[in-house]
């Protein structure tokens, strides 16, 4: 059977990784989570203070900048690697989450993450979530699944994901995040976040992770077999 490309973009915390995991570990697949390069990035640009409006200090960082993913074979997560060390964890932290969207708002920032991910997606058998991977990364994917979920659903989601590590986080902190960075996803200028016209909507605001995963491979199953 020929391996296809399946893309998963929608809203923040809407559970896209959640399923495009599980979906790629059904189908052999590869997972890879886009964000997390983003994420990567952004955690770098604090580290080393880069200044987002100088162009050129920003081009200067990115060269500097060694991306990686590798099988965790505790967890049999593909976990992201920079320079050489794990930064899986710190790429989650709420300092990296506020600047983000920013840091994935310039040009040069995209161009430097969609080669790659347009490199690792070259052999196909790929499950890639994100923003735009259905519209600019993989254009030409078998599957594009569009995610969604109500803001309440998902502020609970994240809040849930979040309160171990944070427990003086409020919920309204959570929702500001979301709301903050889905508007600016949604409004920049090079491919903003949107639904692909050939895309399949997911909303799993009343779904279990068992349903939702069902309907994935469903529709998934079904492409990989004509
Ligand atoms: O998926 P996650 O929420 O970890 O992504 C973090 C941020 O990275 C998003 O809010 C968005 O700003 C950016 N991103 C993007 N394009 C992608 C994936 C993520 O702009 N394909």
């Amino acid at each position: 059977m020929k391996p296809i490309i399946i893309t998963v973009d929608g809203w923040s915390s809407c559970g896209k990784s959640t399923m495009a995991r599980q979906l790629a570990r059904e189908l052999s697949y590869v997972f890879i989570d886009s964000g997390a390069m983003y994420r990567a990035i952004t955690l770098f640009f604090i580290r080393h203070q880069v200044d987002l409006n100088d162009p050129q200090s920003i081009v200067a960082a990115l060269s500097k900048i060694q991306l990686a993913f590798h099988l965790n074979p505790i967890n049999g997560n593909n976990e992201i690697w920079m320079n050489g060390e794990n930064v899986e964890a710190s790429i989650r932290e709420m300092s990296v989450a506020q600047m983000v969207s920013q840091v994935a708002a310039i040009k040069e920032v995209r161009a430097f993450a969609v080669a790659q991910q347009q490199q690792i997606g070259s052999n196909k058998g790929i499950v890639m979530d994100g923003r735009d991977i259905g519209t600019a990364v993989f254009p030409e994917a078998e599957l594009k699944i569009f995610m969604t979920a109500s803001i309440p659903v998902r502020v609970q989601r994240r809040y849930q994901e979040l309160l171990p590590k944070h427990p003086q986080i409020t919920m309204e902190e959570v929702k500001e995040n979301l709301e903050n960075r889905d508007y600016l996803d949604s409004t920049r200028s090079i491919s903003p976040l949107r639904k692909a016209e050939d895309a399949m909507v997911l909303d799993n605001s009343h779904l279990t992770q068992e349903e939702q995963l069902a309907l994935a491979l469903s529709w998934a199953r079904e492409k990989i077999n004509h």
